[in-house]
Parts: structure tokens; sequence; C-alpha cells
């Protein structure tokens, strides 16, 4: 019984008492009373968010990560299209005799967005996300929105940067054959992004990326909820 209760207090907001209502499964709250966004743990943490593209009734603000990181290439090796043929010569094999260059070595901080709602298209649309410039836009004052849950912690969020940013290298069109690469995370906060549902897809407002409702595991629930808050 105990337990209950403690749970149920972890669904209050820490600023201003008000009910956080969302999915089993959320760790992201927003709370639309006072603004303030939280990630659950041990406890509720605050954690900065703002709104990209919010769009118009239509509109669904779905949580996205917003993580700045220093990304250094150590090593990253790409194969050419073709590897000149040697046949008949005696030759030692170094990397470049196959067709390897090294190239891109050194830091640079690097913006990476991707869903904070669980999607199996989370490294995809981050890739996908990454070639975008996305910024967040001045909400008018007292304006409050409705934001959907996240179910993406922030510790998974940390992890999900580097897949993301293993993707992007992958992504360049220079026949990539290896990278090696260390994150540093500086810092994490939340994007609340518009997205517009269509038939197949939630697509993301003022972009061609659309996450398919079939790759999104609450997509009805998040469609339903979207109802309730425009109710
Ligand atoms: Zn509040």
């Amino acid at each position: 019984m105990r337990r209950i209760l403690s749970e149920l207090t972890l669904l209050r907001c820490s600023n201003c008492g008000s009910d956080l209502g969302g999915l089993s499964t959320d760790v992201i709250f927003y709370c639309s009373e006072c603004g303030r966004c939280w990630i659950s743990g041990e406890r509720l943490s605050p954690v900065s968010i703002e709104f990209v593209r919010p769009g118009g009734p239509d509109s669904i603000l779905l949580p996205f990560w917003k993580i700045d990181a220093t990304v250094t290439i150590l090593n990253r090796i790409s194969r050419k299209k073709s590897s000149a043929s040697a046949a008949g010569r005696p030759r030692v094999f170094t990397g470049s005799e196959r067709g390897l260059t090294e190239s891109d070595s050194g830091s640079r901080l690097v913006r990476f967005i991707f869903p904070a709602f669980s999607t199996s298209l989370i490294l995809s649309t981050g890739v996908r996300m990454h070639s975008e410039n996305f910024l967040p836009e001045k909400t008018e004052h007292g304006k409050r929105f409705r934001v959907i849950g996240g179910s993406v912690g922030r510790d998974d969020a940390v992890l999900l940067t580097r897949a993301v940013a293993v993707g992007v290298e992958v992504n360049r069109s220079d026949f990539l054959a290896s990278v090696d690469l260390e994150i540093a995370v500086s810092s994490a906060g939340i994007y609340a992004i518009g997205c517009t549902p269509e038939k197949n897809v939630l697509k993301i407002n003022g972009s061609e990326i659309g996450i398919l409702y079939a790759a999104i595991n609450d997509s009805d629930e998040i469609l339903k909820q979207n109802q309730v808050f425009s109710d």
C-alpha cells in the first residue's frame, strides 16, 4: 500500500503539485499547468524543454531528446568505390592499397535530436534529423502546451546518442569501412516538436521526416491522449 502511495506521489509536479498524467511506461512528463518538464527516476528531476514547430490544432507535440555532445573521431576508415587491382605484382598489403583511407580526425560539437518516445525507428530518425536545422521557437507568454510523455530516460538517451553518432558517420556517402569515436555529452534537454498525424505516419512539422505509426509502440494511446488534450 505504501508503495502505491509513493508511486502516486511521483506523478505530481514537484513545482505546482498538479497531476502529471501519462502512460505507464512514461518517464518524461510535462506539466501543462506550470510549464516545467520532469524526468522520473529515484525522484522527479527537472529537465529543460523548448518548443519547436508547434503548429496548429491538428499538431501533436511529442518529446525528442536534444543532446549536445563533443564527438571525437578517433579513427575513420572509408573504402573507396573500387580498389585498384594489383594482380600479378608482388605487394605488401596496407590499408591504403586496399582502397582504405583515413579522414575526419578531430573533435567537434554536434547536436543530436531523436525521439524520446518509444519507437523502433529512434536511430534512423535521429540520423535523418541530424541533417536538419531544428531551432526552438519563442513561446507566447502564458501559452500552455500539451506535450505527450516520453519513455526514453536520460541514461538511455546518452547511450543512444553514441549509436546515432555512429549512424551519422555510416550514412555519409563514402563507403565507410569502420569508425571509432568517443562521445562526451555536454547537455541534454527536451525538444517538444510538433508532429501532424497523416494516414500512416506522424509527420514532423516542416520536415520530410515521418515516423510510421506501426513503428511507434504507443501510437494508439498517443493519438487518443491528444484527443483528450484537444477537448
Ligand atoms: Zn507544475
